[in-house]
């Protein structure tokens, strides 16, 4: 299970966001806006950055752009979420450095695929030494 710091700051998204992901067994830590969002990555190093593109002040896509230039968090995943419909949205999510791009409202299942798909193959391992004998 992972550390995943989510930045939105719609909180009807957030807390849905936050019952998902901790009912996968993830921790996760929040933050309203793109400052504070920067700030506690670079502190905190989580494992995977939920970022909602628009955000008041500094957008989502501008923030993963300094996450992606900065070797302490470049290597880091970014799922984008976006409540725009727009065919552009996606482009703009990779020309950002947006490692996959999920349309909000969440569906869980597109959720979970995409954090699986972007979560390093030790955390299969880990599942496995941390499963009880039957
Ligand atoms: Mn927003």
């Amino acid at each position: 299970m992972a550390r995943i710091l989510m930045i939105e700051d719609n909180a009807a998204n957030m807390k849905l966001a936050v019952l998902l992901l901790e009912h996968a067994g993830h921790s996760v830590r929040c933050a309203l806006d793109a400052e504070t969002g920067l700030a506690l990555a670079r502190a905190e190093l989580p494992q995977l950055i939920m970022m909602d593109i628009q955000l008041p002040g500094m957008d989502g896509l501008a923030a993963t752009a300094l996450l992606k230039q900065d070797p302490l968090t470049a290597a880091i995943p970014v799922i984008a979420l976006t409540a725009m419909a727009m065919k552009s949205d996606r482009e703009r999510s990779v020309t950002a450095g947006c490692d996959a791009y999920i349309a909000k409202p969440l569906r869980y299942r597109e959720l979970y695929a995409a954090i699986a798909a972007l979560l390093p193959q030790e955390n299969a391992l880990s599942d496995q030494s941390d499963a009880h004998p039957h």
